[in-house]
């Protein structure tokens, strides 16, 4: 644990100073040739790895955080791994989890040494989350889990789960929700690749049979899971792309880290096109001639239409709310699902029957048929439409709200799925 100059209020930092201090420490210890994990074993000893966090980092205020992640940057070294571990499990452990929980997973998980899943959507549970029935109980010997989940990301090759299950049934069904940490390398846990109509396999199916939980590996209270839900949901909004290595990247360092983000980054290769790639709209009328067709013109504008004022009402949104997450996520993941239909619908104007082949000679070597066949997914992830739209009916609108027939009953008595 590092805590130094941020967690002293005598101490006062200026941004300057802080950069100071990195770049000079940088001069120090960064060698592009050094294995990259003896690299992060030295940015979480700093406390340079995560400067706005206690752990692996020095409590600094987010200001000071930005400075600290820009000066990295320029310097051109590596910092903490991209994906879930970072952006979910590791906040929410900050939050929730007990000392134990934070000592034992948050530092291996900065280094790279530890990979993580969320565990979270069931086949019965989906926009119905807290309808969830994977079922842990207690023995002597901790926790036996017994279940199945869905749709989870990366779960074939990580080594923990963070994942949701039902303790308790004879309260209400929020209530009754435990959140933990899921050692996933035991037997009893199998995990089986999705193959999508896209051709890609980002998603598993993860089954348990009785497999072991240790009994300090609950999160937060028992019972208490559906906080650590929502925390867990508040952060995956914020969930960004993984960005590129810098051009300039080179050493055995920089080597290692492009082959961890590449692999981390392969299950989301095709979302670009699950978006509708409205930036090869115009581009692709034109090579193909029918720029000038009065109909294809009529539904690019339409196109057009929707992007910009789906951009002013999230500048809208973002300055009204000064940086809270709101129900205005929901007029947004909204639009970029009707931008992405409309994309698509295009793109299949322009490229006719054509766009639906793959292989050589494709149109764009098959990205028009990808974007055809990836694009219904993104009214589906995150929320599906119809949810966005209860949202935005409830708690925009102000419209009653949708009624909810399981309030106040004990799980047992609802009828689930
Ligand atoms: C590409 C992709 C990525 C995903 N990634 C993840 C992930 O990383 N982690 C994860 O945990 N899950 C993930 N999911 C799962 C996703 O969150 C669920 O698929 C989604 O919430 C819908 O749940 P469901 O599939 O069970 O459908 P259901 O909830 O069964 O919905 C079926 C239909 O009923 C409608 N419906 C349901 N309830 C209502 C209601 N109250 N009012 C009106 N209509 C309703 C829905 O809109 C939908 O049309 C992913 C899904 C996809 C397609």
């Amino acid at each position: 644990m590092n805590d130094k100059a941020g967690g002293d209020p005598t101490k006062r930092l200026s941004a300057d100073s802080v950069r100071a201090e990195l770049s000079q420490w940088i001069v120090e210890h960064w060698n592009p040739e050094m294995p990259l994990a003896e690299w992060r074993e030295l940015l979480a000893d700093s406390g340079w790895a995560c400067p706005t966090w206690p752990i692996c980092g020095r409590s600094l205020p987010a200001e000071l955080g930005r400075v600290v992640t820009d000066e990295l940057k320029r310097a051109v070294v590596p910092g903490p791994p991209e994906g879930v571990g970072m952006t979910l499990v590791a906040p929410v452990l900050l939050e929730h989890g007990s000392d134990e929980l934070k000592q034992r997973f948050i530092r291996p998980t900065v280094t790279g040494q530890i990979t993580w899943c969320q565990l979270f959507s069931e086949p019965a549970a989906g926009s119905d989350l807290a309808g969830l029935q994977a079922r842990a109980t207690l023995d002597d010997d901790g926790w036996l889990l017994t279940g199945q989940k869905v749709w989870s990301t990366g779960a074939a090759t990580a080594d923990f789960g963070l994942l949701l299950a039902r303790t308790d049934w004879d309260v209400p069904k929020h209530q009754g929700i435990t959140a933990f940490v899921l050692p996933m390398r035991q037997p009893s846990v199998v995990v089986r690749p999705l193959r999508q109509m896209n051709g890609h396999s980002s998603f598993n199916e993860v089954f348990f049979d009785e497999a072991r939980v240790p009994a300090g590996h609950v999160i937060g209270e028992r019972g208490g899971g559906w906080q650590v839900a929502r925390t867990t949901l508040a952060h995956e909004r914020r969930l960004a792309a993984f960005p590129a290595p810098p051009s300039q990247a080179s050493g055995r360092a920089w080597r290692e880290a492009i082959a961890e983000r590449t692999a981390a980054a392969e299950p989301h290769r095709w979302y670009p096109q699950r978006a509708g790639r409205p930036d090869l709209v115009i581009a692709q009328a034109q090579a193909r001639g029918v720029a000038a067709n009065p109909v294809v013109r009529q539904e690019i504008a339409r196109l057009i239409e929707l992007a910009w004022s789906a951009r002013w009402m999230a500048n809208r949104a973002a300055t009204a709310r000064a940086g809270q997450s709101g129900p205005e996520g929901s007029l947004a993941k909204l639009a970029s699902s009707r931008i992405a239909q409309q994309a698509a619908r295009v793109h299949g104007m322009i490229a006719g029957a054509q766009g639906l082949l793959t292989g050589p000679g494709s149109v764009l070597g098959g990205t028009i048929a990808e974007i055809l066949v990836s694009v219904p997914a993104i009214s589906i992830a995150g929320g599906t439409d119809e949810i966005q739209r209860n949202i935005i009916a409830e708690r925009i609108l102000g419209l009653p709200r949708e009624p909810d027939v399981s309030a106040g009953v004990p799980f047992r008595e609802v009828r689930a799925g």
